[in-house]
C-alpha cells in the first residue's frame, strides 16, 4: 500500500518560534501527543510529549515560556514522499528508531504516518488473509467431498446401488492379488435371472426394474458384509466370497436360489415369480487374474442354464 492511502492528512503544526508553553497548549487543545514544527511550510521536526517531559526534567518549568520549539529539536527531521510504500516507511522508521514520519510533497508537508498506523494496517491485512485462507480451505474441503460422492456414484450401479461392473472388477482383482500373494480361499458367484426378458415382456420394463431391485435386496439380506456384490450386466449379478471354500460358496448360491424361487414379488398387486441360475468358480493356482476367475464362474453359470435353469453349478 502507498503511504498516501494510509497517512493522516490533518497534521497539527506550529511555527518554530512558538514557545514551549504554546506547544503544550496546542497538544492539550487537540488532544494529541506530537506537533510538527514548520518553517515556511517545510517540516523542521516533530515535538512529542516525551520531548517536553524530558525538557522539564532537565530544565524545570520556568524556561517553558521563553524557550521555543526550535530549542527542543536537535536532529534534522526525516520525511518521505506519499508515493512510497508503507513497507518502506516501516523499515525506515525501524532503522531510525522513530515512530512518526512527516510526509512531504515538493518540500511541503502533506501528512503524517505513524509506526502504529502501518502495523494496524498489516494486522488488518493479515486477518483478512486468514479469513480468505479459511474460506478457500472450506471450499477445497467441499470440492473433495463432492469428488468422493462422485466417485461413489460412479462405483455404484444407479438402479440397484451395488457396485458397478467396472468397480467390481477392480475389487475382484485386488482379491485375486491377495490370494496369489498370501494364499487362502476365494470364490466367485455369477448369478443370472432366468428368462428375465420374459418378465419385462409380460409385466413391463418398470416391473423388470422392480425385480432387479428386489433380487438385489434378497442377495444383500442373505450375504455377509465380507461379500462384495456387483451388478455384472443387465440381469446378471456377481458376488465375491473371500475366505470361502467352494462348498460354502455353493451353499450360499443355493440359499440365494431358494429364497428367490420361494418369493412372490408383488408389483402393484401383480405377483411375479423369478428364478436364478448360479455358477460358482473357486480360485486355483492356474488363475492369475480376476478375468480368469470370471471365466471359470461363467462356465459354471452356463452349466446351470444348460441344465434347465433355477440351479447352482460348480466347476
Ligand atoms: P436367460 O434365462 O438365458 O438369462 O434369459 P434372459 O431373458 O434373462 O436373458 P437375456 O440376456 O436374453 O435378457 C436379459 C434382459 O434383461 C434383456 C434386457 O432387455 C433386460 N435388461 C437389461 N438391463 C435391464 C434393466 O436395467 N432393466 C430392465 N427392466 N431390463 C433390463
Ligand atoms: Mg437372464
Amino acid at each position: 500500500m502507498k503511504i498516501q492511502n494510509l497517512m493522516s492528512r490533518s497534521v497539527i503544526t506550529a511555527p518554530a518560534n512558538m514557545n514551549i508553553s504554546g506547544i503544550c497548549a496546542l497538544m492539550e487543545k487537540h488532544r494529541i501527543g506530537s506537533i510538527v514544527i514548520l518553517k515556511d511550510k517545510f517540516p523542521l521536526g516533530i515535538i512529542t510529549e516525551r520531548d517536553i517531559v524530558s525538557f522539564i526534567g532537565q530544565n524545570g518549568c520556568n524556561p517553558l515560556s521563553y524557550k521555543n520549539a526550535g530549542d527542543l529539536m536537535h536532529s534534522p527531521v526525516f520525511t518521505m514522499s506519499p508515493k512510497h510504500e508503507t513497507r518502506e516507511a516501516l523499515q525506515f522508521m525501524a532503522s531510525k528508531r522513530i515512530r512518526r514520519l512527516p510526509i512531504t510533497d515538493n518540500k511541503r508537508l502533506v501528512g503524517i504516518i505513524t509506526y502504529g498506523d502501518i502495523i494496524r494496517e498489516i494486522q488488518k491485512d493479515l486477518a483478512e488473509a486468514q479469513i480468505k485462507t479459511q474460506q478457500l480451505k472450506s471450499e477445497v474441503e467441499k470440492a473433495q467431498q463432492k469428488t468422493r460422492e462422485l466417485k461413489t456414484e460412479v462405483a455404484r450401479d444407479g438402479l440397484t446401488k451395488v457396485f458397478s461392473q467396472k468397480h467390481f472388477k477392480t475389487l475382484l482383482e485386488r482379491e485375486v492379488e491377495r490370494v496369489k500373494r498370501y494364499g487362502g480361499l476365494l470364490c466367485l458367484l455369477m448369478i443370472d435371472i432366468d428368462h428375465f426378458k420374459k418378465i419385462n415382456d409380460t409385466y413391463g420394463h418398470d416391473a423388470g426394474d422392480y425385480i432387479l431391485v428386489k433380487v438385489t435386496e434378497l442377495i444383500r439380506k442373505h450375504t455377509r458384509k465380507i461379500n462384495t456384490i456387483g451388478r455384472y450386466g443387465g440381469d446378471e449379478f456377481s458376488i465375491i466370497a473371500p475366505i470361502s471354500d467352494v462348498e460354502s460358496a455353493r451353499r450360499l448360491g443355493e440359499r440365494l436360489r431358494q429364497f428367490v424361487s420361494q418369493t412372490k414379488f408383488n408389483y402393484h398387486g401383480k405377483i411375479i415369480r423369478a428364478t436364478l441360475s448360479v455358477g460358482v468358480g473357486s480360485w486355483d493356482k492356474t488363475i492369475i487374474d480376476g478375468r480368469g476367475l470370471i471365466v471359470k464362474a461363467d462356465k459354471a453359470l452356463y452349466k446351470s442354464k444348460h441344465a434347465g435353469r433355477n440351479a447352482v453349478s460348480v466347476v
